[in-house]
């Protein structure tokens, strides 16, 4: 018998033997007002109650496989967002750096313009004493 034995009507279903040409002998249940106003279009194949519990623990697995998906899949995504911000913070961080390299390049061009203004300078100055001699 399959499970629940009730159909939409809220009444038990009923055994059947078939005795058509397709199926003679086939064992189905259906609904007791087959064939009413009330028929609510229970029809069940006997030798189907099986293969539709089957199929049920089919979809159970697959609906367990889903949630392990789901889950795994909200794991990939905190570690993509935890990726991301240590992206942001490296990127940060080399943008500091970068500033910083550029104004200790300036200071040395700058030491080195001083240097050498200085250098000319003693070079001017040092022509104008061999002069002065
Ligand atoms: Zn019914």
């Amino acid at each position: 018998m399959p499970p629940g034995g009730i159909c939409a009507c809220g009444e038990l279903i009923v055994y059947l033997t078939s005795h058509t040409n397709d199926n003679p002998g086939r064992h189905f249940w259906r609904c007791r007002n087959f064939k009413t106003p009330r028929d609510c279009g229970f029809f069940l194949w006997d030798d189907e109650v099986g293969l539709g519990s089957a199929r049920q623990g089919g979809i159970d697995a697959l609906k367990t496989e889903l949630e392990d998906s789901k889950k795994k899949l909200e794991e990939l995504k905190t570690k993509f967002e935890d990726t991301n911000r240590k992206l942001e913070e490296s990127k940060n961080k080399i943008s500091k750096l970068q500033r910083k390299l550029d104004c200790e390049m300036m200071n040395k061009n700058l030491a080195f313009s001083t240097i050498v203004v200085v250098v000319l300078a003693w070079l001017t100055n040092r022509e104008d004493e061999v002069l002065l001699i």
